[in-house]
């Protein structure tokens, strides 16, 4: 089954129903960007942008970011690249940017939280995001989404940067893994293009039990019931107006898969080795 996923990573997965699924990869830099062209992505479904801020003592300008963004969209050969802005917190604390110590930093000021107060980086990370965009298929998202106003702001602020001249193959998205979001995902659907459910923090917040923490590994489970609810209802809410696509670790799952894609899930994206895998569990379905 192995050889077979690998002999076919290139080819499109279809499930035996005939829906084409796009199975992308989750990349952390320009290196993993060329391993998920080698493993046949579809596209990357999340570009992690935090390795570019992250261990230096300045945030990366508008020119070094879109540099680093070209060379992730060349690795995979002009394939569609969503880039997610910034996710720190302070749990990955910016060298650069004074955080105040947070007693619980995955309850503190991350993701789009964060990208809001520190508006000049985030206006600057948004530049780099449209100057790439018009020239290659971007999609833009925008993590730890809670609430509807803080999409409107961070759209607003994107309009401000294109001028009101959208470039043409932009699609503007949001993580759903916040509880809060998936189960008010109707509200959402109104200003975004895409949902991508981030299953790693969306399990942490449903169950109330930390990522990572080696003591509650069986309790934080994707596979609980509760997340999977929250899935199907983000699924219904979208219905054919949003696309809803999973990058979690949960993706990667075999035996989750079909799940998935009974809910209405329509792309998949997962570490860039694990693409093969993927495709051929969407084709068995
Ligand atoms: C997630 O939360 O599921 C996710 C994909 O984002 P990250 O793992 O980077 O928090
Ligand atoms: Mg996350």
């Amino acid at each position: 089954r192995r050889d077979e996923a690998h002999k076919r990573a290139t080819e499109p997965a279809v499930t035996r129903a005939g829906v084409t699924i796009k199975v992308g990869a989750n990349v952390g830099s320009v290196a993993e960007a060329r391993a998920a062209a080698e493993h046949g992505a579809d596209l990357a479904g999340l570009v992690r942008t935090e390795f570019l801020f992250l261990d230096r003592d300045t945030a990366p300008d508008a020119d070094e970011q879109e540099a680093v963004y070209r060379r992730i969209a060349e690795a995979l050969g002009g394939r569609r690249i969503t880039l997610r802005t910034l996710d720190a917190g302070s749990d990955k604390p910016l060298p650069y940017l004074p955080a105040p110590v947070e007693a619980n930093p995955f309850l503190g000021v991350r993701g789009i939280r964060h990208s809001l107060v520190h508006r000049a980086m985030f206006a600057e990370q948004l530049r780099a995001i449209v100057r790439v965009a018009r020239e290659t298929p971007v999609s833009v998202m925008f993590p730890m989404v809670t609430t509807v106003g803080e999409v409107f702001e961070a759209r607003r602020m994107l309009d401000e940067t294109t001028g009101g001249n959208t470039p043409a193959g932009m699609r503007v998205g949001m993580m759903v893994e916040v509880p809060a979001a998936a189960i008010r995902a109707a509200a959402f659907v109104p200003y975004v293009d895409f949902f991508s459910v981030g299953t790693n923090d969306l399990t942490q917040y449903t169950l109330a039990a930390e990522r990572g923490n080696a003591d509650l590994l069986s309790l934080a489970s994707g596979l609980d019931p509760a997340v999977a609810e929250l899935i199907d209802g983000v699924c219904r809410a979208a219905g054919d107006r949003v696309l809803v696509a999973v990058c979690g670790e949960l993706a990667a799952d075999e035996t989750v898969v079909p799940r998935l894609l009974a809910s209405g899930v329509r792309e998949l994206s997962v570490a860039p080795s694990l693409v093969p895998l993927v495709k051929q569990a969407v084709r068995q379905g």
